[in-house]
């Protein structure tokens, strides 16, 4: 069995990409943020936001992140490297490929 060489290591502080809830949420513009709509007299739970009064105000976020874990697997062509890392939000699995050692980076794997 060789060495596997990963990019990073447990305990270093890498960037990664998460899904972060926007802190204003965004109000619902089909229920004007009642949670409920009305159909022929009859009312209903909003079917935009399930009667949560605020749409899913999700945002990408270029976060700092703490190795944890470092899985890898299928490595017969290419390794198959995943983290598992500790962010300010809570824990992310990602593969190599999504993990970033500058925030700038992290930034830039985005897209415009
Ligand atoms: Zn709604």
């Amino acid at each position: 069995m060789g060495t596997i060489s990963t990019q990073y290591n447990v305990g270093d502080t890498v960037y990664i990409v998460v899904d972060v809830r926007a802190e204003t949420a965004v109000a619902c513009p089909i229920c004007s943020s009642t949670g409920k709509v009305t159909l022929s007299g009859q009312e209903f739970q909003c079917p935009a936001c399930g009667g949560q009064k605020t749409r899913g105000a999700k945002t990408r976020s270029a976060v700092a992140a703490t190795v944890l874990q470092i899985q890898v697997s299928k490595c017969e062509e290419r390794c198959q490297v995943l983290y598992t890392m500790q962010h300010s939000s809570g824990r992310a699995s990602l593969p190599e490929v999504a993990v970033f050692a500058t925030e700038a980076a992290a930034i830039a794997s985005m897209g415009g």
